[in-house]
């Protein structure tokens, strides 16, 4: 199947990666959905993610959220992000379109980068629009200060698009983007996070690769069930690619 896809990835013109929480597993975050793993196992992101819970709770929202975010700073890319920035500087791929918000495409060097939940490298007051960096508020949450103020005096909030948010700017360019493709690889996504898990749909083809089963499995032209890391690890082989 790794052959039809590197097949795929020669003849195509325009192809597009989307990508979703399983493809940072590998470097140690978690993600929503795994089995036996996942965080929703533990807690509903639906509800503690949310634009509500964050302007009728913040305490709450930044004391479980901003502990969440915080470990991501320090997490590297693994094979799999630095493969799709190979894949991309080689003329593979057109660009990543990414449902997280942890900066590893960003710092594995992918240049044409559709991050359609936002992420977490600034963030914002909710009063003013008075622009931060991330780090502001992990320094103001470690001093004490919650929910982070801004010299307003109102809440601080990250870039990233929560629960019940309207989408960013990124989603409906991402979705110019999968029109014009003739491929589009998904890699670890359960696609059930709308309506990010349509976006395949607006593709000539696509191809799945996530450890479990998703809603899309019987529409892909390929389908492996795997770890993203081998997947991608055979692929820069195939493709004499370095990363
Ligand atoms: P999800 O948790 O719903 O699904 C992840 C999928 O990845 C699962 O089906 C799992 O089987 C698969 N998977 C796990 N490890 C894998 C691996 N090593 N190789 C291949 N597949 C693997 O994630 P989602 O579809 O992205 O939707 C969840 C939402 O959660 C997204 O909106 C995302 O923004 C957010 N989220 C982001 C992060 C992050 O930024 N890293 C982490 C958790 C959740």
């Amino acid at each position: 199947m790794i052959d039809q896809v590197i097949q795929f990835l020669k003849s195509a013109q325009y192809i597009m990666a989307l990508t979703g929480a399983g493809i940072s597993t590998e470097s140690g975050i978690p993600d929503y959905r795994s089995k036996g793993i996942g965080l929703w196992e533990k807690v509903d992101p639906a509800e503690m993610a949310s634009i509500s819970y964050m302007l009728s709770n913040p305490k709450e929202f930044f004391e479980f959220n901003i502990r969440q975010w915080s470990k991501y700073m320090d997490v590297e890319p693994n094979i799999t992000h630095r493969v799709l920035a190979a894949m991309e500087k080689a003329g593979y791929l057109h660009g990543v379109i990414t449902q997280n918000i942890d900066n590893l495409h960003y710092k594995a060097g992918s240049k044409n980068l559709f991050e359609v939940h936002g992420h977490l490298r600034t963030a914002h007051c909710i009063n003013c629009a008075e622009k931060y960096n991330f780090k502001e508020l992990v320094m103001q949450f470690s001093e004490g200060i919650n929910p982070p103020r801004c010299t307003c005096g109102c809440l601080i909030r990250p870039d990233v698009v929560l629960f019940g948010d309207p989408m960013c700017s990124d989603f409906y360019r991402a979705l110019e983007q999968v029109k014009k493709c003739d491929l589009l690889i998904v890699v670890g996504s359960s696609l059930q996070v709308y309506p990010v898990a349509e976006l395949p749909l607006y593709c000539e083809k696509f191809v799945i690769i996530n450890q479990e089963p998703t809603p899309l499995d019987d529409r892909a032209e390929v389908v492996i069930h795997n770890t993203a890391g081998k997947v991608f690890d055979s692929i820069a082989h195939k493709l004499n690619l370095y990363y």
